[in-house]
């Protein structure tokens, strides 16, 4: 994008840009995916997984949107404190301190098991209460179980303010599809919802997808709860929709240098050039997330080809082997992750090489890398925790 460079002053020229007309298309996409009888519910916990909640938070329209799901209560408060008016669930648990906190901003909370139930409820003794009670149909994690309805109805026929919104659960395995595990827990959901239709208790709405489960079609209930694709990220092997990731992170070369066959690069003499060769080197480390076991595994994108990580991540800095990009110089864009040219380093090649999945290369890229919200060739803000 040229003329950005210039647009972002005395910033760091190690940035991650997220692209938010990118994030327009792939809500597009993935609304008509689940159809009109449920809404769309982004995921945005973790800051969106290290996308920046409150930006995406920003482009949530409200007659697109249902509400939006985060994990901590101090997540939820930063998107009040951005100003977002849709309805806001936290996950949870939280403890009554935090129940009291919620409630004051007009946060719906997550009820992951009686304990938290018995919490919400004294609170719910003095104020009105919007609960959302999720059923464990099998992950074996947070949510009830079939053994905690009794004490869960009659927590809730005590507590009148107590107002039920939604039961909902989570699919521990839909990324699989061949795993039968997923069409148990609906049937298990069913059953729980059932049992507590029969106790006299209902709820408005259910909710049970996630990213994988709504590519593969499972979109039952009246909320989808969707996170890594709206970033982009394939959550199933054969994704049949078009989405784009939104992080395109980017560096420049800070040094070049010309070493004989033979020489060491870096921390622990880990690689040694087998040829007379261009080494460069780039302004980041595994301080901003760039993880040291990338070292000697990864590839970057110079003029639009891919060039090793040569020796080990340091803190700051990363050596890159150009010798076979010849025009490289000081100063040309690098990419670690996203697009350059024809060429794309995706979020699940870096987590392959990591034995780990693209949520946590997202995750970690960290604080000290500013992200860049651009939209077509506006840059719409700018977050750095120097700001
Ligand atoms: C994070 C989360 C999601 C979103 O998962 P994705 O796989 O990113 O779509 C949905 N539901 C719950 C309960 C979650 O914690």
């Amino acid at each position: 994008m040229p003329g950005l460079r210039e647009r972002l002053g005395s910033i760091r020229p190690t940035w991650a840009e997220i692209d938010l007309a990118a994030f327009d298309r792939n809500v597009d996409a993935l609304i008509s995916r689940i159809g009109p009888a449920a809404k769309l519910v982004p995921m945005l916990k973790a800051d969106a997984y290290g996308h920046g909640a409150v930006e995406l938070a920003k482009r949530c329209r409200t007659d697109r949107v249902g509400m939006i799901g985060v994990a901590l209560l101090e997540e939820a408060l930063e998107l009040r404190q951005a100003g977002i008016k849709l309805p806001i669930l936290v996950l949870g648990p939280l403890n009554e301190e935090q129940v009291r906190t919620a409630v004051d901003h007009d946060i719906t909370l997550g009820v992951t098991g009686p304990e938290s139930l018995e919490i919400i409820a004294r609170v719910a003794r003095e104020r009105d209460v919007t609960i959302h009670l999720k059923l464990d149909s099998g992950m074996g994690r947070m949510g009830n179980l079939e053994t905690d309805l009794p004490r869960v109805v009659e927590l809730l026929r005590s507590a009148p303010r107590l107002r039920l919104d939604a039961i909902y659960t989570h699919f521990a395995n839909a990324s699989d599809p061949k795993d039968p595990f997923t069409e148990q827990q609906l049937a298990r959901f069913a059953m729980l919802v059932e049992t507590l239709r029969e106790a006299g208790i209902t709820a408005p709405r259910t909710h049970l997808s996630n990213s994988a489960a709504a590519m593969r079609g499972i979109v039952g209930g009246d909320y989808v709860r969707i996170g890594v694709a709206l970033l982009g990220a394939t959550a199933i092997d054969d994704n049949p929709l078009r989405l784009e990731p939104l992080m395109r992170w980017r560096t420049e070369i800070a040094r070049v240098k010309e070493l004989p066959a033979g020489s060491p690069v870096g921390y622990g003499l880990t690689f040694r050039t087998k040829r007379l060769s261009r080494i460069a080197t780039i302004p980041v480390g595994y301080a901003d997330g760039y993880t040291r076991r990338l070292s000697n595994q990864a590839d970057v994108l110079v003029r639009g080809r891919r060039a090793p990580v040569v020796g080990r991540i340091s803190m700051d800095l990363v050596t890159i082997d150009i010798t076979d990009v010849p025009e490289a110089e000081f100063g040309d864009e690098v990419v670690l992750l996203g697009r350059q040219g024809a060429e794309e380093i995706t979020a699940e090649e870096l987590a392959a090489k990591l034995d780990t999945i693209s949520y946590e290369v997202f995750c970690n890229v960290g604080a000290r890398v500013p992200r860049v919200y651009v939209d077509g060739d506006d840059v719409v803000a700018i977050r750095s925790r120097f700001a």
